[in-house]
């Protein structure tokens, strides 16, 4: 490594907690909670992707503004007690490349969107891998055992 490169982020070394931050008025000074798991995971990818910065999209959600963007209600973004999800882009990489390389680190549960993937540590149930298309939300079997094939099918639709 650089001997440049600090380490600098406050919840890890690439990740600050104002960007898991629940983007709603109310939660403007509550505690940012994400899953130490999750952090070593996007490190690993960003690693894995050649040290490009990864945005995070959305990172923790309270419960009200979860339902107000119509997430699960459930969702692995909602802090429990820490969050397990994040939705990451990474410019110039596409979608399902990101996917494909969070696929290798393992441990993840990956939904390819059109524009960004989204990330967890939760286990996989009811299933690995899904796919955003068209307001559609496909989910690949838990004995799906890749991600590029179920790619494949989808998107040959
Ligand atoms: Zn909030
Ligand atoms: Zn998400």
């Amino acid at each position: 490594m650089d001997g440049n490169n600090k380490s600098l982020g406050d919840l890890s070394i690439n990740f600050w907690k104002r960007e898991f931050r629940c983007p709603c008025k109310k939660c403007k000074r509550k505690k940012v909670r994400v899953s130490e798991l999750l952090l070593f995971k996007l490190e690993m990818l960003r690693v894995a992707l050649g040290n490009r910065p990864i945005i995070i999209n959305s990172g923790n959600r309270c419960p009200e503004y979860n339902a107000n963007i119509g997430g699960y209600p459930n969702s692995a973004h909602i802090p429990n007690p820490d969050g397990e999800a994040a939705d990451i882009k990474i410019k110039g990489v596409k979608p399902i490349d990101i996917g494909l390389a969070a696929e290798k680190i393992g441990g993840l549960r990956i939904g390819i969107a059109r524009t960004y993937v989204h990330l967890d540590v939760r286990k996989p149930s009811p299933s690995r891998f899904w796919i955003y298309e068209n307001n559609i939300i496909y989910s690949a079997k838990i004995e799906n055992e890749s991600l590029l094939k179920f790619y494949q099918i989808i998107k040959g639709k």
